[in-house]
């Protein structure tokens, strides 16, 4: 079966400073790739590649079979891959149902049909809030709109950029346990977070980057068993 996301050999570039070389991975239907690294490796600039935000220069990107590297982004996200970006950045002056509802899309092939009810019942705290404007959330909870707002979209892919960075432990707890809720309910999931030791039961491989390639590819249990690789490429 074809993946479906098929990211071949890119290349990308910040004016003349290149930040990937030939970056290559897939991701199949329903399954969840951890994609790692340290600081500055190339993590945020894969994943704006993929949504056409910051264009490959060279390379291929396939989605459900079909080569999007030459689509503008809004053209990609509409085709099913939804984004969770770092730092949350919901709509501050919106309401949270209005935030839930501006971005809320069908979208052909996605495994579950996700409504402002389903949103609101995966992620009960928000319920009460639905009339408060996102900025006087908490962070957790912004986090958890922000995630709800991308499920609203429908996305057939699920790409979660450092979800849980800088939230309280009770709080990435719950961010965690909706991932694996996702995950069970056969959402396909790129998830990029620090917190290796709770993204690894989670994912079914893992990509690491070093200095905009990829080092080592695997599955998640061979790099937690793996000190030297571990602390060579991450760091930990
Ligand atoms: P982090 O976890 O810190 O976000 P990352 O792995 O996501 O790291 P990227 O943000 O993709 O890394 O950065 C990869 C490289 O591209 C780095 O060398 C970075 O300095 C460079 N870079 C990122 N954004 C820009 C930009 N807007 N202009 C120029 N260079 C950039």
């Amino acid at each position: 079966m074809a993946a479906l996301l098929a990211v071949e050999a890119i290349e990308t570039f910040y004016g003349a400073s290149q930040a990937l070389f030939g970056v290559s991975f897939t991701i199949a239907e329903g399954e969840v790739l951890a994609l790692l690294g340290r600081n500055g490796m190339g993590k945020t600039t894969t994943v704006h590649s993929i949504l056409g935000l910051t264009p490959a220069a060279r390379g291929r990107i396939a989605f459900a079979g079909v080569p999007v590297q030459d689509w503008p982004s809004f053209r990609i996200a509409r085709a099913g891959i939804g984004l969770v970006p770092e730092g949350r950045q919901v709509f501050p002056a919106l309401t949270v149902r209005e935030n839930l509802v501006a971005t809320a899309r069908r979208s052909a092939g996605a495994p579950t049909e996700w409504t402002l009810e389903r949103v609101l019942g995966l992620f009960p705290a928000l319920a009460p809030r639905q009339a408060q404007r996102a900025s006087t959330l908490s962070g957790g909870e912004q986090q958890m709109l922000a995630v709800g707002r991308a499920l609203m979209t429908n996305p057939r892919l699920l790409i979660l950029d450092e979800a849980t960075e800088g939230l309280a432990p009770l709080v990435r707890t719950e961010i965690w346990k909706c991932i694996a809720g996702l995950k069970a309910a056969g959402q396909s999931l790129l998830v990029i977070d620090k917190n290796l030791a709770e993204l690894a039961p989670l994912a079914d491989r893992a990509c690491v980057l070093e200095k905009g390639r990829v080092a080592w590819q695997g599955m998640p249990d061979a790099l937690l068993a793996d000190a030297a690789t571990r602390h060579r490429y991450l760091g930990v």
